[in-house]
């Protein structure tokens, strides 16, 4: 008797536990289902992925943190080389009559409104070169075809402005130059401007199109005379200064109308500031100068000699600060940019 009310007791014991049990389970299943919609995870983000391991995940997690939130933010490239691998030295120049400006802006799709950078690296100098230019399309069409693929095997970043004097008043090459400066400026920041004769032509590029501590003068040779030197002191043709340096002399005198002297003038600054000018080898600094006869509203200036006695007394006044202009247009051209301007008459 007592043996048997004792299995009973176990028995009813039983049936509570397994009760209990099923109730624990029902309650452990429906937490499996509300537990994570509470929690933090992007449930669309988990719903789309397969499972995957840990570190895998957290790319993928990165990728979407790191999308830029508009197009033109360029991924992080390493800096170009000190030199670069691209240089191939001394080049045969050749001055096509068939050449047209189609041909040279399908062959450098990779300008943009006259500005490039290289896709593989970032570029190491940031380099406006500025031509002054009136009525010289043949020369500047040749300047075009040789120069941009010679400075894109240099890996820079670089703009090319040309400053074109309107009107028909004499030529004055330095204040075109000045102006150039002043507009590039609005552009972005170049950390080095070449002042370029749009008749001269480079013909290796080792002959760096960037600035040095010291302004640099880049044509050391040209063909037309016998890749001499023309002077101890000349300055002209091709030179490079950096923002700094240019903006210390006051940039170019505007005073110098017609051929002549105004590069001698900036020379004149320069060594008033007690810099040097440097120039790169006499091997690689060679230029070939494109034929042209002497243009007409550009005479010798026959007043340059009295106009350089000046410059040490007047540098301060005239240059930069100096500079009144009126800018008629501002073309942004696949090859380059292209500003008109107003740069007023000589005063008699
Ligand atoms: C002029 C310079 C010129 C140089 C070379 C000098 O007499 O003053 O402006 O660049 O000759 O032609």
């Amino acid at each position: 008797m007592i043996m048997c009310t004792a299995i009973k007791k176990v028995s009813r014991r039983c049936k509570y536990a397994v009760l209990i049990g099923l109730l624990l389970s029902v309650l452990a299943w429906k937490a499996s289902f509300t537990g994570d919609r509470n929690g933090t995870i992007d449930e669309n983000f988990v719903t789309t992925q397969t499972p995957v391991k840990e570190d895998k995940l957290t790319d993928e997690l990165n990728s979407r943190i790191a999308e830029p939130s508009h197009s033109n933010v360029s991924a992080e490239k390493d800096e170009c080389p000190e030199e670069s691998p691209l240089l191939v030295g001394a080049s045969k120049l050749t001055f096509e009559s068939s050449l047209n400006l189609k041909d040279v802006e399908k062959e450098n799709k990779v300008v943009t409104k006259g500005e490039y950078e290289p896709s593989d690296c970032t570029a190491r100098h940031s380099v406006a070169i500025l031509i002054p230019h009136r009525n010289r399309e043949r020369h500047l069409l040749y300047l075009l075809h040789h120069l941009h693929p010679f400075l894109q095997r240099q890996q820079l970043h670089y703009a090319i402005y040309v400053i074109h004097q309107a009107g028909d008043a004499t030529f004055n090459r330095a204040k075109l130059l000045n102006v150039g400066y002043l507009e590039a400026i609005k552009d972005f920041s170049w950390d080095c401007f070449i002042f370029h004769d749009v008749d001269l032509v480079p013909e290796n590029d080792h002959n760096l199109y960037i600035c040095d501590q010291q302004p640099k003068h880049l044509v050391v040779g040209r063909n037309v005379t016998g890749y001499k030197l023309r002077y101890k002191g000349y300055f002209g043709g091709v030179t490079a200064m950096t923002k700094d340096q240019f903006f210390q002399v006051n940039g170019f005198s505007n005073n110098y109308w017609g051929w002549g002297g105004e590069d001698d003038d900036l020379r004149v600054r320069v060594e008033q500031q007690k810099m040097k000018i440097v120039r790169p080898p006499a091997n690689v600094a060679r230029y070939t100068m494109v034929f042209h006869k002497r243009d007409t509203g550009n005479q010798v200036n026959k007043n340059r000699m009295r106009l350089l006695g000046q410059t040490t007394k007047k540098w301060r006044v005239d240059g930069l600060n100096s500079c009144v202009y009126d800018t008629l247009s501002v073309g942004r051209y696949p090859l380059y940019v292209n500003i008109t301007v107003n740069i007023g008459q000589p005063q008699s």
